[in-house]
């Protein structure tokens, strides 16, 4: 395999690693890169010119993970000059310069805060032959004005917010991404609809901490703005998204019970395109657990929450996020997390075995649990959150659900002859297309019958009901990804790179 040949343009992979934020973000280092002239690898054939890894610093294990990649890529560099490796996203910001002392065939290190200078740093490091590292402690430009390549032709990300103003002690975002920085509901808007024209029908609101958009708007500060910021800015954005035309379905991720507020969840039941699914971490059912992270409510303010959505939305699927064995947990505190656990009945929950992330407070507290009682914790809560999602799954039997349908959701599917999506309430649903089997495509809407139900899924195994082509089905259909186009405000411009020079030597740039 080669890097690209003399004359053609040069290519790119990125490697992602972690939460929604950071798949979101490379996103925009692949429409940057295409704006500058790259080329994604998988459209082509040969060795990448340029591997982007965009990291995450939330597992004690994952700069091991990063130097070991970083290592089998070194002999493939070695033998394609001109080849050049990148490291960004949260690990780059927390480890900066050390990473070119531990790896020094790394071109180039750029932090979450200036993802918008990553093609310029090539360039100079190619121009200068030397290590480039530049890592800024705020945020430059808000990401989202940065031209994004798309992964899916039907749902997108949209961010609302980076960072996060609380400090939750188990937490690294605080430390690597800064403070809340919200964005102005006119520009997520305009973006949303930008999406929706290119036929994208759902959309997902992302931000750290999604109840607290807009607090320090004021009223004054947004002329446009229906009533005004402040506390009620992120019902006001969803009730925005409900008027526009041709979006199907909004969703968020995450809120903070902290800051969740009544009339968030009165434009959610109000808006018909809002999705009844709501994601909400609780972390700990224990008071003095949630006492320990930082976490200012506590579990009766929590299942107070879910009480009032579910009178608003008898049929919202409510899905948490849950750690266990954060240090000082005992016995009684992770009993509360069980009793939250079943009064809450959760759809489906994430859970996490409590690990140091270093940076964080947590890490250096007393009272680490040992790893087998944290396993053991961790099994219990599993087999309890799986009873309680199977009966709530095995209500639905019988019911009719509406399917977005994915790529790729569900390797069985290539056995069973199934095809995959989400229902509306964010429930994973696999169907059998019947006699419109090879019609439907990913983008598309199905409505079907469920049939069985599991813990993590749904069977419909009868003849759809009905199917609707899209225009994200005509995207998918044509190889076309959604793109937006970002500003690049106060960025340099730089040109297409240049084009790959022949081989010279055998040696690489470092
Ligand atoms: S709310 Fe807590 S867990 Fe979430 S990003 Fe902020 S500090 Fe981290």
């Amino acid at each position: 395999m080669t890097t690209a040949a003399a004359g053609s343009p040069r290519t790119y992979e990125v490697r992602t690693y972690g939460c929604q934020m950071n798949v979101h973000d490379s996103e925009r280092i692949s429409g940057l890169m295409e704006q500058a002239g790259y080329v994604r690898a998988a459209d082509t054939a040969g060795n990448p010119d340029v591997v982007v890894f965009n990291t995450c610093a939330v597992r004690e294990n994952a700069d091991n993970r990063l130097y070991g990649n970083l290592g089998h890529l070194r002999p493939v560099k070695d033998k394609h000059p001109g080849m050049q490796i990148a490291v960004g996203g949260c690990l780059a910001q927390k480890d900066r310069g050390d990473i070119v002392r531990k790896a020094p065939w790394v071109d180039v290190v750029f932090g979450t805060h200036n993802i918008g200078s990553l093609p310029v740093l090539l360039e100079r490091a190619r121009h200068n032959a030397a290590a480039e590292v530049e890592i800024l402690e705020s945020l430059d430009v808000f990401p989202s004005t940065l031209p994004t390549r798309r992964e899916s032709t039907y749902a997108g990300w949209v961010s609302i917010s980076v960072g996060c103003n609380n400090t939750c002690t188990f937490c690294i975002v605080p430390a690597l991404r800064g403070k809340e920085k919200d964005r102005r509901p006119g520009d997520i808007l305009s973006e949303v609809r930008t999406l929706v024209d290119s036929g994208v029908l759902e959309v997902t609101l992302l931000g750290q901490n999604v109840n607290s958009y807009g607090v320090d708007f004021g009223d004054a500060g947004e002329p446009n703005w229906k009533r005004g910021g402040g506390r009620s800015a992120f019902a006001e954005l969803l009730r925005a998204c409900g008027d526009i035309d041709g979006l199907e379905r909004v969703r968020f991720t995450s809120p903070h019970p902290k800051d969740f507020t009544d009339d968030v969840i009165a434009a959610m039941a109000e808006t018909p395109n809002v999705c009844h699914s709501l994601h909400m971490p609780l972390q700990s059912g224990s008071d003095d657990v949630l006492r320990a992270m930082r976490r200012s409510y506590r579990s009766d303010r929590y299942l107070g929450i879910i009480e009032k959505v579910r009178a608003a939305m008898p049929d919202a699927a409510i899905t948490t996020d849950i750690i266990v064995g954060f240090p000082g947990e005992t016995e009684a505190d992770f009993q509360r997390t069980l009793d939250v656990v079943r009064a809450a009945r959760f759809s489906s929950a994430f859970t996490f075995q409590y690990s140091k992330r270093p940076g964080t407070p947590a890490a250096t507290m007393d009272g680490q649990i040992p790893k087998q009682v944290v396993q053991e914790r961790y099994e219990r809560l599993i087999a309890c959150v799986e009873e309680i999602s199977w009966a709530e799954n095995k209500k639905l039997v019988g019911e009719t659900v509406e399917v977005l349908v994915a790529v790729g959701e569900g390797r069985k599917d290539v056995r069973t002859g199934r095809l995959s999506g989400r229902a509306r309430d964010g429930r994973l649903a696999h169907f059998d297309a019947g006699s419109l089997a090879g019609q439907i495509r990913p983008g598309d809407i199905v409505h079907t019958t469920v049939t069985y139900a599991a813990p993590h899924h749904l069977n419909a195994d009868g003849e759809p009901l009905a199917h609707r082509r899209t225009r994200a089905g005509d995207a998918a259909e044509a190889g076309r990804s959604p793109r937006t186009p970002g500003v690049l405000l106060g960025l340099p411009t730089i040109g297409a790179p240049a084009a790959a020079a022949a081989p010279t030597t055998g040696c690489a740039a470092h």
